[in-house]
């Protein structure tokens, strides 16, 4: 995964911080996800089941008041013709938002190469980066609020982890404050797993302060019900959880298109007229294809000019959205019924593309159009009604060839990259 490849970026200034408050307003606000995802549930059993664990927790009550959300909002540039550019949310991220590790050993890679290539000046433009430090303060917040010091941190991950280097540098920054840090799969806290009288979760005797998830936002994490066990098992503990069920459900794609409904930021910024403003600027057209007249709206507009849309389903890890003709085929199918309650519809962004070079282990170097995604990573902790931190710890560009319409970097598409400041 070894990547060096330039590109020039112009940096905008986006807010990390009201998204974090957006999320937690929304996990606070339980009739909002229920109307939210009334329609997705009825279809998507995944986001289904996930929904039910939300529901079981709030019937027993939050076992735990301290909050840890450690998110990263992804934007492209849209550039119009004749349109000022602007960046536009592509998602959220609350769940194993990846690569806070990764992108804060790229700046210096490439500013080594530039070196080596003679080129000084434009090496000293390589932004610092270091989102593993901050991603690893907020969880060491959480876990100090947690208030135990023999309270191990789970890493909740994969059997087969391809990206365990991008863990452990978090890892190691929480080593560094002697925190003590495990990694478990769903079978083993199955397996291990328990509760105490006041629900706090000991895993093969070890008390635990803070659970990480970086597993189980898609269905293929959860191989048998044995995982579904240990997830709920997690949700019910004191232990903090990043994300919690609630949080985890604010991050679906289906309630990034209602937030962009009329009306619905103000919900959760009665008094911030600003702040709706600010968020709303980076929203792209989204729109529902609830059964009734909007949604049959979506699809005619839809299929009347595929290519200006994305059709999205509540899936996470790349690879999923539709594109072009056969996002026809696709509503040809489910129009008429309920399945198309599965999906969300979305303006294309159109990022102007930038001649350079990927570089990948085994692909030849050649030239190509490019288009790059800016992730910009938040990372908060709340106890009970005071935000106790609330910090934009660093980003993450991607840059991939405009021949694919889809996919991140673990998908095999895109690189990582470095924004370089002019
Ligand atoms: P995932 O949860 O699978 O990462 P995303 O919504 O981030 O889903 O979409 C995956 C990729 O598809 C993005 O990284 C981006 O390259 C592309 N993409 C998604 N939405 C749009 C859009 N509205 N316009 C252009 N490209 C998009
Ligand atoms: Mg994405």
């Amino acid at each position: 995964m070894f990547v060096q490849q330039f590109f020039v970026f112009l940096l905008f200034f986006v807010s990390p911080g009201q998204q974090s408050f957006l999320t937690f307003y929304i996990f606070q606000d339980a009739d909002f996800l229920q109307e939210a995802l009334a329609s997705t549930i009825t279809v998507d059993d995944f986001t289904a089941r996930l929904f039910k664990i939300h529901q079981q927790i709030l019937k027993e009550g939050r076992s735990q008041s301290i909050v840890l959300g450690l998110n990263r909002s992804d934007y492209m540039l849209d550039q119009r013709e004749n349109d000022t550019p602007s960046l536009k949310q592509i998602e959220i991220n609350t769940i194993a938002a990846s690569f806070g590790g990764l992108s804060s050993r790229t700046p210096d890679v490439h500013r080594h190469i530039l070196k080596m290539a003679g080129r000084l000046e434009e090496s000293e433009r390589i932004l610092d980066n270091n989102p593993a430090a901050g991603l690893a303060r907020a969880i060491a917040k959480a876990w100090e609020l947690y208030g135990s010091e023999k309270a191990v941190v789970v890493f909740l991950v994969e059997d087969v982890q391809r990206n365990i280097f991008d863990q452990r540098y978090v890892e190691y920054e929480l080593w560094k404050r002697n925190i003590h840090v495990i990694r478990l799969r769903f079978e083993d806290v199955f397996k291990a797993g328990s509760l105490d009288q006041d629900k706090r979760l000991f895993v093969d005797g070890k008390e635990v302060g803070v659970v990480y998830f970086r597993n189980g936002y898609m269905p293929d994490n959860y191989t048998s019900e044995q995982s579904w066990d240990a997830r709920l098992l997690m949700e019910r503990s004191r232990a903090v959880k990043c994300p919690d069920i609630s949080t985890h459900l604010a991050g679906t794609k289906k309630v990034q298109q209602v937030l962009a409904r009329p009306g619905v930021l103000e919900r959760f910024f009665p008094d911030q007229p600003q702040a709706v403003q600010q968020i709303r600027a980076t929203f792209a057209g989204l729109y529902t294809l609830d059964l009734g007249p909007e949604g049959d709206k979506t699809v005619s507009m839809a299929l009347a000019a595929p290519e200006r849309f994305v059709l999205k389903p509540q899936r996470e890890g790349g690879g999923n959205n539709i594109y072009g003709s056969e996002i026809c085929q696709v509503l040809e199918q489910v129009k008429e019924s309920t399945e198309r309650t599965a999906y969300i519809l979305m303006d294309k962004i159109h990022p102007t593309p930038v001649r350079n070079y990927l570089m990948r282990q085994g692909s030849p170097l050649k030239i190509s159009n490019c288009l790059s995604e800016l992730g910009v990573f938040g990372a908060y902790v709340r106890q009970g009604k005071d935000m106790v931190t609330n910090e934009c710890v660093g980003h993450l560009l991607r840059t991939k060839s405009s021949e694919h319409s889809d996919g991140g970097v673990a998908a095999g598409v895109a690189v990582l990259d470095n924004p370089l400041l002019f």
